[in-house]
């Protein structure tokens, strides 16, 4: 079977793209591997699917090449999808700066996906698992288990390796080796931390916990919320963090983000108040983390009774929390993979390969990785549409 193109991956970007290829009047076919495409969608933002954000900015995303998700993101806007989701009449609501989640459900996305490839003529076939591409002369023949294709232009669309139980694999990046690309080293990101060390029982004690904190690692700080898990420490400031984080960086936590602690205990002492510490301060944070929190016999006394010396150490241990994480938890639950297919290989304007004309690689398969809050999905996007003028 010929085709004028053919997406492998049916996914955010390999539907976006071949949706937006069809409507140029290119006949195109979607190949996926998986029982049902879209997957990562539909298990997105809580099964609401954190489609976009308001405002999205280059430095938003992480690449070792910080420039090139520029020109996608300024020729597909977030503002773009939103039209597009407004069209289909998808209902949905900002849930918190300027992440826009579906009021129903993720499959309101996916289907809307699906709706523009059936509008224009994109066929979509699953389980079909690509054994070998070759490119001879200007064409790429695919064996696959549904028999051979042939098709002008070939993109690849197979997103990253996290979740691999949803159909993930590391094929994009096999392509890319085989025809000349580089890939960086890649890594699970956006994902939760795991602790091990002396703080393994007071996180575990903790599990279930969230509270409001200001993270910092490498230069980068994100004031979000923070919960305590069996195994560590995950919810959105540590997944956040995670992008930035490397084995055995240590994690700066501040628990009470927007404040000076030692200068609130200081003007209760002031004001001659006899409350116990560790009553005053469970009116600032949860009480079940101030009593595990507090130094060991800490916080019992009447608040008028501390010297300068003890304030400084309890603020600094609730602001000032250093934990060096033992590592995350991997792929298997991480939302994105950090790094990819080396952006150098692969022109920001068209995303065809600059080793072999009419191959093209959309989506999370590069090496650029979002911030939580929609970024990823609208990469997902802007590759595949910008793509999609092209293949
Ligand atoms: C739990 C979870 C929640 C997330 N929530 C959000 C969110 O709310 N907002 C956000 O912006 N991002 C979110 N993300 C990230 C987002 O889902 C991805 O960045 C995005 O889906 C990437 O799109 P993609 O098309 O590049 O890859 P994918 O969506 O992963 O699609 C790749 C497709 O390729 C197919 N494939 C893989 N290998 C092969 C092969 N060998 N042969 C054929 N087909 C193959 C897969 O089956 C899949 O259908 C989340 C991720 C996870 C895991």
């Amino acid at each position: 079977m010929h085709v004028d193109c053919i997406v492998i991956g049916g996914g955010a970007a390999g539907l976006m793209c071949a949706a937006t290829a069809g409507y140029r009047g290119r006949q195109v076919a979607v190949l996926d591997h998986a029982n049902k495409v879209g997957k990562k969608i539909l298990m997105s933002g809580g099964g609401r699917c954190n489609f976009t954000n308001y405002t999205i900015e280059p430095h938003h995303y992480l690449s070792a090449n910080a420039h090139f998700c520029k020109s996608a993101l300024s020729r597909y806007k977030s503002a773009d999808f939103i039209e597009l989701v407004e069209r289909h009449g998808v209902s949905y609501h900002e849930k918190t700066k300027g992440q826009l989640f579906c009021d129903n459900k993720a499959s309101d996305i996916l289907n809307l996906l699906l709706t523009e490839c059936e509008y224009a003529g994109v066929s979509v076939t699953t389980q079909c698992s690509i054994e070998k591409v070759a490119k001879i002369s200007d064409k790429f023949h695919l064996q696959t288990s549904l028999g051979q294709y042939t098709c002008d232009s070939l993109v690849v669309a197979t997103g990253g390796l996290s979740i691999p139980t949803m159909g993930a694999t590391g094929f994009g990046y096999q392509i890319a080796q085989q025809f000349g690309l580089a890939c960086t080293p890649v890594w699970a990101s956006l994902v939760p931390f795991t602790i091990t060390d002396k703080w393994q029982p007071i996180v575990n004690e903790l599990s279930g916990l969230s509270l409001n904190v200001r993270v910092t690692c490498n230069k980068q700080s994100f004031s979000d919320p923070l919960l305590f898990t069996h195994r560590g420490l995950s919810g959105p400031a540590m997944l956040q963090i995670s992008n930035y984080w490397r084995p055995s960086d240590s994690l700066l936590i501040d628990f009470y983000p927007d404040g000076d602690l030692a200068e609130q205990i200081k003007t209760w002492r002031s004001q001659g108040n006899k409350s116990e510490l560790k009553n005053l301060l469970a009116m600032l944070l949860p009480k079940r983390f101030v009593e595990s929190w507090l130094p060991d016999g800490e916080g019992s006394r009447a608040v008028n009774q501390y010297s300068d010396a003890d304030i400084s150490r309890i603020a600094e241990k609730f602001q000032r929390w250093r934990v060096t994480p033992s590592g995350t938890e991997g792929y298997r639950t991480a939302e994105v993979t950090m790094g990819g297919v080396d952006t150098q290989g692969v022109s920001s304007k068209t995303f065809e390969a600059k080793t072999t004309p009419g191959l093209y690689f959309v989506g999370e398969v590069l090496d650029v990785t979002g911030w939580l809050g929609g970024f990823n999905f609208q990469w997902a996007w802007a590759s595949g549409f910008c793509a999609g003028q092209y293949v």
